[in-house]
């Protein structure tokens, strides 16, 4: 017994749908073409017998003779001459002969020699009354080779209700000059048959093509709903512990290959941002694991070792940097996962990047100078951005924290910024150490610091998040980044950002100077 939550379920599926619309269009297709045949057929069998009637009224003319067998004789008689030896012309006379009423203009119906009164009995439903006869011969013009009234077309029944169509017309006796009223009539049996022959095949194929619509909907539905459920079940089985299977595609390059193309591509991006959130939080333990290990130690030490106020005090000192570097990497995350998540409201502002930049400059001479580098800067006249002024610092401090960190003494560092009416482009290169081509692509994720960079923690050793903040700053002010760098050879990062119109400097842009 299906039950009745299947039933609904069955109904509201796919395959139910395509096979439902497949039979439905099946019948309405078969009912359509059924009705245009039935109409058309009905047209060319009426064609047929108006032709056959029109055929059989002409030789009538031919044949048809009314008169009085004596002169004395009252009765007019209709008889018909032809010659009895021709077959053909006995065989179109005694076709017109079968069905047929002469009468006289006022109405009176003149019968033939040899039809006798029964006969004219059986038809004379489907022939014209003698008051219409009157009506319509009364229209008749005398002169005989005018145009006359008619001919009258009439679809009558008998008294058993077969049907017949009837050709009425006057009809000109040239020796008496009167006119008679004449009906030919030929029986629809034949083109009922042939209807009603149709009707039944198309009552019979009407349901059949619906079954049978229904059947190949079913079947065709399930093969083309098939693919969809073995990708269903494919995408089950993934989830967040196996994110590296993929649904296998049909190499059909249809539409279902294409579902199975984009799918694939999703679990893809997927399985990147989860392995980046997988990464970021072993980065993030281990980042908070070494000063917190650190700071143990330095704490067992003091408890177990120290003696004097002195290695007290040095205990202590070591485990508060250490706890600097761990509420630092907190801060930091914590806010770029503000600024990530959007929670970070920027303060923009038009701000003139040439003054931003000579602050910082002249703020980093100092660590500079301590480092043996030069650093020097090469600033336009004014040139306006829209920005918030904290995150463009931050952007431009870590950029160059970045360069004088990575530049052995004697090396160079510079910062440059030119502008377009349309953008502002910055430029922060040094002469510094470099980054290979493999680093490139990574140097922005967080926590990532090229290997080599020095892992032991230390109060110079950066936390791998300050170009993950230039990304994200750089972003949030529509603007882009990039990094062009030779190992051994020297950095460049140039961020460009949109200029904030009137009152910028339009000064031609510099052409990127060489590999520094
Ligand atoms: P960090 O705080 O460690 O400097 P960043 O996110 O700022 O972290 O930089 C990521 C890594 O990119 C650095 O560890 C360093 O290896 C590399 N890097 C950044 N800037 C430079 C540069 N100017 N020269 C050479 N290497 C650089």
């Amino acid at each position: 017994m299906i039950r009745r939550r299947d039933l609904r379920r069955i109904s509201r599926g796919l395959r139910f749908r395509l096979t439902a619309s497949y039979a439905l269009f099946f019948t309405v297709l078969l009912i359509g073409a059924s009705f245009l045949f039935g109409i058309r057929l009905n047209n060319t069998l009426q064609k047929e017998a108006h032709d056959a009637l029109t055929d059989h009224w002409d030789a009538m003319k031919g044949y048809l003779r009314i008169e009085k067998k004596h002169e004395i004789d009252p009765d007019e008689r209709a008889i018909w001459y032809y010659d009895e030896n021709d077959t053909e012309e006995t065989t179109i006379v005694l076709d017109i002969k079968k069905i047929y009423m002469v009468a006289a203009a006022d109405g009176k119906v003149i019968l033939g020699e040899d039809d006798n009164p029964a006969y004219s009995e059986a038809f004379k439903e489907i022939f014209d009354s003698a008051a219409n006869i009157r009506a319509r011969v009364a229209k008749a013009n005398p002169n005989p080779a005018a145009p006359n009234p008619g001919p009258f077309w009439d679809t009558r029944r008998d008294s058993d209700g077969d049907q017949f169509l009837v050709r009425s017309g006057i009809v000109w006796d040239q020796v008496h000059h009167r006119p008679y009223y004449v009906s030919l009539g030929s029986p629809m049996a034949q083109y009922a048959k042939i209807q009603s022959g149709f009707t039944w095949i198309f009552v019979g194929v009407v349901p059949s093509g619906l079954v049978l619509g229904g059947i190949l909907g079913w079947f065709m539905a399930g093969r083309a709903l098939t693919p969809v459920k073995d990708v269903a079940q494919a995408a089950q089985r993934i989830s967040g512990s196996n994110l590296s299977l993929r649904i296998p595609t049909r190499e059909a390059g249809d539409e279902l290959d294409y579902l199975i193309l984009t799918f694939n591509r999703m679990i893809e991006r997927l399985e990147s941002s989860f392995q980046q959130m997988k990464q970021f939080s072993t980065d993030v333990s281990h980042e908070l694991r070494t000063p917190i290990t650190a700071i143990r130690g330095q704490l067992e030490v003091a408890l177990f070792t120290a003696k004097t106020t002195e290695q007290y005090r040095e205990a202590m000192f070591n485990a508060l940097q250490d706890i600097d570097r761990l509420s630092q990497i907190v801060r930091a995350l914590l806010l770029l996962s503000q600024a990530e998540s959007g929670q970070l409201a920027l303060q923009k502002s038009r701000l003139n990047l040439r003054e931003v930049a000579v602050d910082l400059v002249d703020q980093f001479q100092i660590p500079a100078e301590a480092a043996g580098v030069r650093l020097e800067a090469d600033l336009p006249g004014e040139c306006f951005v829209e920005g918030d002024r904290v995150q463009i610092e931050r952007m431009i401090t870590n950029l160059l924290s970045n360069a004088l960190k990575f530049t052995p003494e004697g090396g160079q560092v510079r910062l440059r910024v030119m502008s377009s009416p349309e953008r502002v482009e910055m430029v922060v290169e040094d002469t510094g150490r470099g980054i290979s081509t493999e680093h490139l692509p990574h140097i922005f994720d967080r926590f990532y610091r090229v290997p080599g960079s020095g892992t032991a923690p230390n109060p110079e050793q950066g936390l791998g998040l300050g170009l993950s903040f230039v990304a994200w700053i750089v972003k949030a002010h529509h603007g882009k980044v990039e990094v062009d760098s030779a190992p051994g050879k020297g950095s460049r990062f140039t961020i460009t950002l949109p200029a904030a119109g009137v009152g910028s400097d339009t000064m031609e842009l510099a052409q990127p100077a060489g590999r520094p």
